[in-house]
C-alpha cells in the first residue's frame, strides 16, 4: 500500500509516473480541496479533477488544467446573461461538476461522489477528499481576503500575498479512510506539489498531521522547487512572503517534521548539505517530468530513497 498527499497538476504528473511502477490498485491519493469551489451553482474540485484527468489519460496537455479536446461553448454562452466567466470550465468537464453537484444534493458525501465519478473515469488508484467537510483556502492581500481562484485565476497571482488562511480546516475531520491509509501505508508520498496551498491544507486538517509525524520514517517528498523557481504556477508568490525559501532547502524545512526523506532535483545537488542538516534525508533524481516516462523513473527514485 502507498498513499500520497496530492494537489493538482504537479501531483497529477507525478501519479501518472507512479502507477507504472506500482500496482495502482495498492495506491491511495489523498487530494487538496481547499481549492474547491461554487461557480454558477456548480460545486467544483480542481485537484480531484486534474488528479482524476490526468489518471484517466484524458487531461489537456496545452492548458495543463482541464480535458483534452475540450469546447467552451456553454460557459461563453454564460456571458449573455451577465454571469462572471473568468473562470474557464469546458463544456465536457461541466458534465464532472453536474454530477457531483446533484449526487451532493441527493445528500452523498464529497468522498462518495468522487469515488462514483472516478469509477465512471476507470480509475484503479482510490482517491480521498482530504476532507468531506468544507475547507477554503483564503488568501489574505491588501485590502482583504480572496478566494483561492480569485486570487490565482482572476487576479492572475497578482496582488502580494499578506497571509494564507485554512478556513474550516479547525473544524474539519479527515474524509473516511485518509488517516489510516496513512497510519497502514508502506510508503507516503509527498507529490510536488505547492507546499502552502495544496500540501498545507491537507496538513490542516485535524489528525493528518499527527499521522504523517507518526510515520516519519516512511514519508518522503519530490520538492516541488528546481533551482530556487517553482516549475509552474504562484508557489513562489506565496512561499517568498511566507517567509519560507523558495528553494528545495525551504522546502525540506516546511516537510521536516514529518517527512524523513526529501526527493531534489539533481541541478540541486549543491544544497544537499543544508536539507541534511535540518535532519532531512536528500537525495537527487531527474525531477523535471517533461513526459511519462521521467514521471515513472522519478516514481521509481522516490520510493528506492526510503527502501
Ligand atoms: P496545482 O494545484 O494544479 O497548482 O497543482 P500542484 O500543487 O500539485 O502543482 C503545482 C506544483 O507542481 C508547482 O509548485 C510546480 O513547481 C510543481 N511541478 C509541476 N511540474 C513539475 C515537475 O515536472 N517537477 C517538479 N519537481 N515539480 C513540478
Ligand atoms: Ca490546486
Amino acid at each position: 500500500m502507498i498513499t500520497a498527499l496530492a494537489g493538482g497538476v504537479g501531483a497529477a504528473r507525478f501519479l501518472r509516473g507512479l502507477v507504472q511502477v506500482v500496482d495502482p490498485a495498492e495506491v491511495t491519493v489523498v487530494v487538496n480541496t481547499g481549492d474547491d469551489d461554487w461557480f454558477h451553482g456548480l460545486y467544483v474540485c480542481p485537484d480531484l479533477d486534474s488528479v482524476t484527468y490526468t489518471l484517466a489519460g484524458a487531461q489537456n496537455a496545452e492548458t495543463g488544467w482541464g480535458l483534452a479536446g475540450e469546447t467552451f461553448a456553454t460557459i461563453d454562452a454564460l456571458t449573455r446573461y451577465g454571469a462572471d466567466t473568468w473562470f474557464r470550465l469546458g463544456d465536457r468537464d461541466l458534465a464532472t461538476h453536474l454530477v457531483r453537484t446533484q449526487l451532493l444534493r441527493e445528500g452523498a458525501t464529497l468522498s462518495e461522489a468522487t469515488a462514483r465519478i472516478t469509477a465512471a473515469w476507470g480509475l484503479a488508484p482510490r482517491l480521498l477528499p482530504m476532507s468531506d467537510d468544507r475547507v477554503a483556502t483564503r488568501i489574505a492581500v491588501a485590502g482583504g481576503e480572496l478566494a483561492m481562484q480569485e486570487w490565482f485565476v482572476r487576479e492572475q497571482c497578482e496582488p502580494p500575498v499578506l497571509g494564507v488562511r485554512f478556513d474550516g480546516a479547525g473544524a474539519a475531520t479527515a474524509a473516511p479512510g485518509v488517516v489510516d491509509a496513512i497510519l497502514a501505508a508502506e510508503t507516503v508520498l509527498i507529490c510536488p506539489s505547492n507546499p502552502v496551498i495544496s500540501i498545507g491544507p491537507i496538513l490542516a486538517v485535524a489528525g493528518v498531521r499527527d499521522a504523517l509525524v507518526a510515520r516519519r520514517d516512511r514519508v518522503v517528498g519530490v520538492s516541488p522547487i528546481i533551482a530556487g523557481r517553482p516549475v509552474k504556477g504562484p508557489a513562489d508568490r506565496l512561499m517568498g512572503p511566507l517567509g519560507i525559501d523558495v528553494s528545495c532547502v525551504g522546502v525540506a524545512r516546511e516537510y521536516a517534521e514529518f517527512c524523513s526523506t526529501l526527493v531534489i532535483d539533481a541541478g540541486d545537488a549543491s544544497r544537499v548539505a543544508e536539507i541534511e542538516a535540518v535532519g532531512v534525508h536528500a537525495v537527487t533524481a531527474e525531477t523535471l517530468m517533461t513526459d511519462a516516462r521521467v514521471a515513472a523513473a522519478l516514481a521509481r527514485d522516490t520510493l528506492a530513497a526510503v527502501a
